[in-house]
């Protein structure tokens, strides 16, 4: 299991959590506004893989990253995502053992 914050703020200079909840912008995955509060939670624990490239101009994204998030967090988001096959397929399996 993935420890999900930072075990490690940096008092007084850390951003917190929810500092930029209710900024929003175009998401050009889905095609319409978002809140960042969205891009924190997109569906799943781990932030959104792009708030990089989404948020840099607005805020200073590295810094919110890294004051809230743990390194594995930090890690996965990182990652190149799944080929969508690879993806696909766990969706099989995991609707199989379910059923
Ligand atoms: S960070 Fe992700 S969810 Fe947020 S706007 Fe960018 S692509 Fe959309």
């Amino acid at each position: 299991m993935l420890s999900f914050y930072a075990k490690e703020l940096r008092p007084p200079f850390s951003i917190m959590l929810t500092e930029h909840d209710t900024l929003s912008r175009r998401c050009p995955m889905l095609g319409h506004e978002v809140a960042f509060s969205y891009c924190r939670r997109p569906g799943q624990e781990i932030p959104c893989s792009r708030m990089f490239d989404c948020w840099w101009e607005a805020i200073d994204i590295q810094a919110f990253v890294a004051d809230n998030y743990s390194e594995e967090i930090q890690n996965a988001m990182i990652q190149p995502p799944k080929p969508k096959i690879l993806s696909l397929i766990e969706i099989i399996e995991q609707a199989r053992k379910t059923t």
